[in-house]
């Protein structure tokens, strides 16, 4: 908080604790409405900006495109985002062709990308931008929140002395958020004995903008088309998950070693690969705050939720739970009301809870039904896939859930 004089309160609308990607893109939508927002986190924001290639991407479902363009951010992004044209899902083994039942969703039938392939950097480098863009934006990072809040307001210690009054708090501080604890919200958890393997391949031949998501036995695998750099002018993100114990002993293979598994899983359609950038594994777990509000204080991002990467979704819940509380500040904001009614935070809850429990239930439904090597149980799925191919209207209903509509 440069600029603010030790013992003198800041006073804002709102502030959010967590400048990860949530918190910082709720912070730029309002500050491009001019309204007053403070942002703390407990990292400093710089050293979040990887200089290189780190070989993580996120897939931004195309109604997200549009948030992050009214906040400012998406027209920062110093990298080029790759459109998702297509999804092919099949479903397979490990080093074998992928069955002959699949489903294809093209972009064509819907007039718009299914998302965009934007690098983790990238999309931090253009955040961070914004937030200090914005006249209105307050940030306190590195910084420590001490929050106290009672039905009149809050009040944020920075641990330096400052303070922030609000009257309302965002809880964006990621999965084990201390401010939902701290409030007493009850979590449903759900672990699932697998890790997410998360790289970047270089290939051969052009990925065309279509993206695979093949189900194995060990969980699921999708490769995600990227935009291209001048050292790898094929590039695709890989996020794969497998059961705990083998995820460990894939993570510690040498790069050509590896580099053959993610080629016995992805098949020979884009030639040969070499790996690019590092390569990381994620604990997986399911999660849900059972409310999302109290006094004063409202949860967004992987505070409230945080489901399995099977479809790509959890930052883009995260980014739709923005919309939707941005829409209801913003519009309290400009009538003169108080941003942190009860009333209007039960709006939000209602307006993304279920929502929210519905991805979270339909993701982990497909993780079991797919991370199944049962013979009943892969031809039901093999010949469900092939049926909703064969349905245009259920076809097209994945794919707006898959594009936020
Ligand atoms: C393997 C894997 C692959 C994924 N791939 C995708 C994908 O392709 N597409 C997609 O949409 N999602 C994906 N996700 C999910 C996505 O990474 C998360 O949903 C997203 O990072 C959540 O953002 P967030 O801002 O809510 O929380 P976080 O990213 O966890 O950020 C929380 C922030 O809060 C700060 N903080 C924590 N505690 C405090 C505190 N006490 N005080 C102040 N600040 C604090 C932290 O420093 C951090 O900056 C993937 C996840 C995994 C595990």
């Amino acid at each position: 908080m440069s600029g603010t004089p030790p013992g003198e309160a800041v006073e804002v609308a709102i502030c959010i604790v967590g400048a990860g990607p949530v918190g910082a893109a709720l912070a730029c939508r309002l500050g491009a409405e001019g309204m007053p927002v403070a942002i703390v986190d407990r990292a400093a924001l710089p050293p979040m900006e990887h200089p290189d290639f780190d070989g993580r991407a996120y897939a931004i479902a195309s109604g997200n495109r549009r948030l992050l363009e009214a906040a400012g951010v998406w027209a920062r992004l110093p990298l080029p985002s790759g459109p998702i044209e297509g999804i092919r899902v099949s479903d397979g083994r490990p080093g074998r062709p992928a069955s002959p039942l699949f489903l294809h969703f093209d972009h064509a039938e819907m007039g718009e990308p299914f998302g965009w392939m934007t690098e983790a950097r990238s999309l931090r480098v253009a955040l961070n931008a914004t937030l200090h863009a914005h006249e209105t934006i307050t940030v306190a990072a590195p910084a420590e929140a001490g929050v106290t809040r009672d039905e009149a307001g809050a009040l944020v210690r920075t641990g330096d002395g400052r303070t922030i009054r609000a009257r309302l708090v965002v809880a964006a501080e990621g999965r084990e958020s201390p401010l939902r604890r701290q409030a007493g919200i009850p979590v449903t958890r759900l672990a699932y004995q697998q890790s997410g393997l998360v790289c970047a391949v270089a290939h051969e031949r052009p990925h065309r903008n279509q993206a695979l998501e093949h189900f194995l036995p060990g969980g699921p695998f999708a490769q995600l088309p990227m935009a291209g750099t001048e050292g790898a002018p094929n590039l695709s993100a890989i996020v794969w998950s497998e059961r705990d114990v083998l995820a460990k002993r894939l993570m510690a293979l040498p790069d050509a070693a590896f580099t053959r598994e993610v080629q016995r899983r992805l098949g020979p359609h884009l030639g040969t690969i070499r790996p690019v950038g590092r390569r990381w594994l994620y604990p997986l777990a399911a999660l849900h705050a059972q409310r999302y509000v109290d006094t004063r204080l409202v949860l967004i991002g992987d505070a409230a939720h945080g489901i399995h990467p099977i479809a790509g979704q959890g930052l883009n819940l995260g980014f739709r739970d923005v919309a939707a509380l941005a829409g209801l500040l913003i519009e309290t904001h400009r009538a003169g009301g108080d941003v942190g009614d009860p009333a209007l935070l039960r709006r939000y809850q209602a307006a993304r809870r279920p929502a929210n429990l519905a991805m979270l239930a339909a993701t982990d439904v497909l993780d079991r039904l797919f991370s199944n090597d049962n013979p009943a149980i892969r031809l039901a799925r093999d010949l469900g896939i092939a049926g909703v191919h064969r349905m245009p209207r259920l076809r097209r209903a994945f794919m707006r859930a898959a594009m936020g509509r």
